[in-house]
């Protein structure tokens, strides 16, 4: 028997394989196996059974061992794996350690622990003659009788004041039993904090939700490859169609992987999840999957997939890979969240890659958001998705109202660039005597270096690309850095003529000064990254607001997440501007996703909402669309714009980053190789660059980029490392190829 084994750790090809006879039963595609290369044992899988034809057989090697006696990565992976080394050009090594979790990989093994249990009763006169020969043999025995269930060995010995030797010398009597147990280290699980906990019970459903249930019901029925969108406002009712969907497809044998953004994983989501699931479907395990996880947590939830013993996983990105048995339905909560995409290799994007493993397993894939990407909503106009909506709140509570503040009023009124309007002053003073809370957020995604006029709201964009074009200091240019166009920074603005030329947003610390000053007497708490390094500290602040111990909160996106706090009718949001203004295609369609969710976290209690938006341009679509709660209206106006300018979803993009300590041979390679892609490849792909990155220099190294524009990514990625192989780079030039890249700075 000749197998094909894909070895991991940098060896991106097939070696053949000789399988001696004791490991042939337990071998077949999938299997993680131990092979000699060069000198040394290396990791692998099995790609294949049998070598090609004509094949040198006489030096082949053997298969050293097989790791674990079930395929480590199923058929379904396999092919995953593959489609996504030829979609993300990456080596399939690095894609297969991905999809193993590095515990999985080391073949260790699971955690045990030892029980005590009494095996034969002894009737009273026996355990006398037991207590006055070996009184600690009938301490050990009464003890051990007296429980329902079999004990922990090390926990009664301690107690008891007893050595092994005592229950060694019962086992061997035939008198108690001692059996090992598989510790499951299930994350979480200890702590969810009292209080958290939400109700966990089946909610009746509305029309809507009924139709969409039904709709999917029968799509897992059908048992074939389908994606359904469903675009359902905040507060619909979307996890309570997710947990039906899953009940479906539990019922009819199959397997689910459940993907929320690693954000969204508070142990109040996952226990609230779990208690559904475990309600909904009793007696099946859901294993916890995401970053934070130890390495034996991780293994656990890995085998008890592997094994079939589990048949539901909830997880981060990375979850997508979980090996799950017949897999029937993949949801990927909160779809546009761009978490799922990966920032380092294998660059992948977690629901692109969801959909396409639901197609490998003829399962249905199931998208939901509040505000679908572009590219999801794209798909589903053309009818490659099927669109469900659910247009109304579950308690049929009315959308917050939302109040947009003029900052260029402000700024007039005021004399100077205030972090807070009036109107939000006011508004959180009356919150304050009413006793109800305010959450600020201020976008963390700010990018300073774009230019905004203060008196008119103007930004000078790219007229080739329509972004938001960058401020360089250094030489006082403004520049696009996507085709690299560039001209001299103005000294006023370009269409009101005004010298008030803005540079940068406001950071939460100045926000936080504002507010201190502004309204004293309440209890405030800024809660972001630099406040928030201690995990504890996050869900501490949390529970505090939670608890009505804090008045306003101040904070980024991370307090919107899957969070629910009754008692806040005020939302603020300092500064609109900043993610409408980053250099991204993609600021209009983040905006408006942050506005819409910011609107949502106010007024959920039985309260009337009231929200907050200060920005510099009220005219902009993002704003304007989502004051409506008009998703359609602003889906609309912005794939016109994605449309003329040729970005997603109407062309793939492709990152070409080159890094290297010297700027003038950086810029003199990328244009050499800029030229060979234009002559090789210039019909199907549109070239813009090379210019300097964004962030043109991190860590002494300089960066340079490429984009590339194109309708067909699997026939232009090959090309693409084709002649990028062929190409004679010098030494100290470093690349990244990014395919479908999240965000452009
Ligand atoms: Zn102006
Ligand atoms: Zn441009």
């Amino acid at each position: 028997m000749i197998v094909g084994v894909h070895p991991l750790a940098g060896f991106d090809k097939l070696l053949h394989y000789r399988v001696p006879e004791a490991l042939r039963a337990s071998i077949g595609v999938g299997s993680l196996v131990r092979v000699p290369v060069v000198n040394a044992l290396r990791l692998g899988i099995v790609g294949e059974i049998g070598a090609p034809k004509d094949f040198p057989l006489d030096r082949l090697k053997s298969i050293a061992q097989v790791v674990h006696p079930f395929p480590a990565l199923p058929p379904d992976l396999l092919g995953l794996a593959r489609w996504m080394a030829g979609y993300y050009a990456c080596g399939l090594d690095s894609i297969i350690e991905t999809m193993l979790p590095a515990a999985v990989r080391n073949g260790a093994g699971l955690k045990q622990e030892k029980l005590l249990a009494v095996a034969q009763k002894l009737t009273p006169e026996e355990l006398a003659v037991l207590e006055k020969r070996a009184p600690q043999q009938g301490k050990l025995y009464r003890f051990l009788e007296q429980q329902f269930r079999p004990q922990k060995k090390s926990l009664v010995l301690t107690r008891l004041g007893l050595t092994a030797a005592v229950a060694s010398a019962l086992v061997k009597r035939g008198v108690i039993r001692e059996e090992t147990q598989r510790i499951e280290r299930i994350a979480y699980d200890d702590q969810v904090e009292h209080g958290e906990l939400v109700a966990s019970q089946p909610h009746a459903l509305n029309p809507e939700q009924s139709a969409a249930v039904a709709a999917l019901d029968a799509e897992i029925a059908a048992d074939k490859f389908g994606v359904t969108l469903l675009h359902g406002i905040t507060g619909s009712g979307k996890t309570e169609v997710y947990l039906r969907a899953i009940d479906t497809a539990l019922k009819a044998g199959g397997g689910v992987v459940f993907l929320v953004p690693e954000v969204a994983l508070t142990p109040q989501t996952v226990a609230r999840l779990r208690s559904r699931l475990e309600a909904i479907a009793p007696g099946h395990r859901c294993v916890v999957w995401h970053s934070h996880l130890s390495e034996g947590e991780r293994l656990d939830g890995w085998l008890a997939l592997a094994t079939g013993e589990a048949k539901v996983v909830v997880g981060a990105r990375s979850a997508v890979f979980a090996p799950v048995h017949n897999l029937r339905l993949i949801v990927v909560d909160e779809e546009h969240e761009p978490a799922y995409k990966q920032d380092e290799t294998p660059r992948y994007h977690g629901r692109d890659v969801a959909v396409m493993r639901a197609k490998l397993n003829h399962a249905v894939c199931l998208l939901g958001s509040a505000t679908p990407s572009l590219e999801s909503y794209a798909n589903a106009q053309a009818g490659k998705y099927r669109l469900l909506e659910l247009r109304e709140r579950v308690d049929a509570r009315k959308l917050p109202y939302i109040d947009i503040v003029d900052l260029r009023i402000e700024a007039m009124k005021q004399r100077s660039l205030p972090a807070l309007s009036r109107k939000l002053v006011d508004a959180m003073h009356a919150r304050l005597e009413r006793r109800e809370q305010t959450i600020l957020f201020i976008n963390r995604r700010g990018y300073s270096s774009a230019m905004l006029c203060t008196k008119c709201g103007h930004t000078e964009e790219c007229t080739h690309c329509s972004i938001a074009m960058t401020y360089h200091r250094a030489d006082e240019t403004l520049r696009c850095h996507l085709c690299g166009d560039q001209k001299p920074a103005p000294l006023r603005c370009p269409k009101c003529g005004a010298p008030e030329i803005r540079w940068r947003g406001l950071g939460t610390q100045r926000v936080e000064e504002a507010v201190r000053r502004m309204v004293p007497r309440a209890r405030i708490e800024r809660m972001d990254t630099d406040t928030m390094s201690k995990k504890n500290r996050f869900r501490e602040v949390l529970a505090q607001f939670r608890a009505g111990k804090i008045d306003i909160l101040i904070g980024t996106q991370m307090i919107g997440k899957g969070l629910d706090f009754p008692n806040v009718t005020l939302v603020g949001l300092i500064d609109a501007d900043i993610s409408m203004h980053v250099p991204d295609f993609r600021a209009n369609e983040r905006t408006f996703q942050l506005l819409v969710l910011v609107a949502g976290r106010a007024g959920r209690g039985d309260r009337a909402g009231e929200v907050v938006v200060q920005t510099f341009t009220p005219q902009a679509e993002a704003i304007q669309f989502s004051r409506q709660a008009d998703y359609a209206g602003f889906a609309a106006a912005e794939l016109k714009m994605r449309k003329d300018f040729h970005y997603p979803p109407y062309r793939h993009l492709i990152h070409h980053l080159f890094r290297g300590p010297n700027p003038e041979k950086l810029k003199f390679f990328s244009e050499q190789w800029a030229k060979l892609v234009e002559k090789e490849l210039g019909s199907r792909v549109e070239l813009r660059g090379p210019s300097a990155s964004p962030i043109e220099k991190i860590k002494d190294e300089y960066r340079w980029q490429v984009w590339y524009f194109t309708n067909a990514v699997t026939k232009v990625v090959p090309e693409l490392v084709r002649l990028r192989a062929a190409f004679s780079w010098p030494d100290d030039i470093t690349q990244v190829l990014d395919v479908d890249p999240m965000s452009l700075v």
